[in-house]
């Protein structure tokens, strides 16, 4: 069979999924070791029977639900790949706005080369944390999660581009080992999913990702409001606070933030024009 032969049969299996010719294509690219444009101008050669073997297999996983990224085991995160694997959430465009605000907010006030010490609450696969680290050489960042297998795979994600973090296994909900006022910048997307919400997503997300990188308990509200207790607690006067949450949530994110240690308070909205990031100004 050739590559082109194998895609026409896969697009056609993969009917009524998001995106079938992309997800034949990545397929064939991440088997046979192509990049897509190899891959499109020599459609015509055959696939080896071994690689049809891992091909089929792998096309039998995406038909059963699984994600593509799980499958492929990375997914692109701000123009950088990502490993992902059972232990971590997989990254979403989405969260690329904690990323575009931070920066932003930095090199407005000129302190784009100063070192500026950010912890990320929940890094998970590291994405955020990976990602400003990449992006600013001379940040000094702190990236932690309850999951060891989770952080083992942040660790990876870092050497893979070269982020110099440091990692620390703890629970966020309970003590931390920083003393007050340790940050200029604080980050998280936390689980926000109430177990009602949970009961309803993608069969996708449900069956595959793990359940506690998004719900962290039966209202939704529980992490993010240890995230904000902890975020007014260890950011300096002058820091910054953006996290994520639910589309719903923003209302209630802002209210984390009422009161005199902060100023700035307001809501990034996503791509789509949904409430996403709470924004928040240490005073
Ligand atoms: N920080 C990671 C991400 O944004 C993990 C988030 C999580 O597990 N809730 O993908």
């Amino acid at each position: 069979m050739t590559r082109k032969e194998w895609k026409i049969q896969a697009v056609r299996a993969l009917a009524g999924t998001d995106a079938p010719v992309l997800t034949a294509q990545l397929l064939l690219c991440h088997v046979l070791g192509l990049d897509r444009v190899a891959l499109i101008a020599h459609s015509e050669e055959d696939v080896p029977a071994e690689a049809q073997t891992v091909l089929d297999a792998f096309l039998a996983r995406r038909l059963s639900g699984e994600p593509l990224a799980y499958i492929l085991g990375s997914r692109e995160f701000y123009g950088r790949d990502f490993e992902v694997n059972a232990h971590t959430l997989i990254p979403r465009p989405e969260t690329e706005h904690i990323i575009e605000e931070a920066l932003a907010f930095f090199d407005r006030q000129g302190r784009t080369g100063e070192p500026v010490r950010f912890l990320d609450l929940g890094t998970g696969s590291g994405c955020i944390a990976v990602t400003l680290a990449a992006e600013r050489p001379t940040w000094h960042g702190t990236a932690l999660d309850i999951s060891a297998g989770a952080l083992d795979t942040a660790r990876r994600n870092a050497a893979a581009h070269g982020a110099e973090l440091e990692f620390l296994l703890a629970d966020f909900t309970g003590p931390l080992p920083f003393g007050e006022a340790s940050f200029d910048l604080i980050v998280s997307n936390p689980p926000y999913i109430s177990e009602k919400e949970y009961a309803e997503l993608d069969a996708g997300v449900r069956d595959f990702e793990p359940r506690s990188a998004l719900v962290p308990g039966p209202e939704g509200m529980e992490h993010p409001r240890a995230v904000a207790e902890a975020a007014r607690r260890l950011l300096r006067p002058g820091g910054l606070f953006l996290m994520e949450h639910g589309w719903l949530q923003g209302e209630a994110c802002r209210a984390l933030c009422a009161g005199p240690a902060w100023g700035h308070v307001h809501t990034v909205r996503d791509l789509a024009g949904k409430d996403r990031c709470l924004y928040a100004e240490r005073v």
